[in-house]
């Protein structure tokens, strides 16, 4: 915190949170794509509904089991997402400002480029359309979802102990996906629950204190513009780089961005 006002980074998650909860955020991301969020929407869509379907959850009796289980199959599919998203480069591009926060804020829980929302909505309704989702959702599952992403973005020092590393991601272990020392990089990758990090060995388990978040110089510090056009453009660039390789159009492998090298390692 800057003494006297907010830190850049906060007023950035600010700013990317009003514009989102007004829709201006989500309408930047159809303009910038031409509506080509539209086109790939309908595509998986179409996708997902020749997917053989087992509709498991539904024949459950008990509600509560339901949700359990549609909320763990949930995060399992959010959990591969954002692994997916630390390790392909294009989608890299476009996670990138997310990390890019030099300091946590509950505000830092919404910000994301506006393509990053709609690829997690579609593809987090995969377990629905696989297992059918729960026959009631009451609305305090929604809000207690939100306020827990509010939570673990924020500047609260807890790791909840036992539960936090059990049970729900505390906000400890989600400032340790964010942090900048070497050994907490491609670490808790789950929003809410840390049993899949611990299934797939991404879980941190030391209780060291976090001293910096963020990525490398220049992408953290840039304005909200500049990330926005910079993150689409490099996206853009580098996806169709990697067509043309696909179809042997391209002799010369994409650029490899310097940020997305300090989350190298990984295997997925
Ligand atoms: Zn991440
Ligand atoms: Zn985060």
């Amino acid at each position: 915190m800057i003494k006297g006002g907010l830190s850049k980074s906060l007023r950035q998650d600010r700013a990317v949170w009003i514009l989102d909860v007004t829709g201006v955020w989500l309408f930047v991301g159809k303009a910038i794509t031409l509506g080509g969020t539209y086109y790939f929407a309908n595509i998986v869509n179409q996708s997902l509904s020749r997917i053989p379907t087992i509709k498991l959850l539904p024949r459950i009796s008990s509600v509560p089991v339901q949700i359990v289980l549609y909320l763990l199959l949930a995060d399992l599919v959010g959990y591969w997402l954002h692994r997916t998203f630390h390790k392909i480069p294009a989608l890299w591009m476009l996670h990138k400002f997310h990390h890019s926060a030099t300091e946590m804020g509950v505000f830092t829980a919404r910000r994301d480029n506006p393509l990053v929302v709609p690829l997690f909505i579609l593809f987090t309704g995969l377990p629905v359309s696989i297992f059918g989702a729960p026959s009631e959702v009451p609305l305090w599952i929604t809000f207690f979802a939100i306020l827990h992403s509010l939570i673990i973005h924020s500047q609260i020092p807890s790791d909840w102990g036992f539960f936090g590393r059990w049970v729900l991601v505390s906000p400890y272990g989600h400032t340790v996906h964010h942090s900048k020392a070497s050994h907490h990089l491609n670490k808790n990758f789950c929003f809410m629950f840390p049993l899949w990090d611990h299934v797939f060995g991404s879980y941190y388990g030391g209780s060291d204190e976090v001293v910096a978040i963020g990525v490398d110089e220049p992408d953290s510090g840039r304005s909200l513009v500049r990330a926005l056009i910079d993150d689409t453009g490099s996206c853009i660039g580098v996806s169709l780089k990697a067509a043309l390789s696909w179809y042997g159009l391209s002799v010369s492998p994409g650029p490899r961005a310097a940020p997305l090298d300090r989350h190298d390692g990984m295997n997925i």
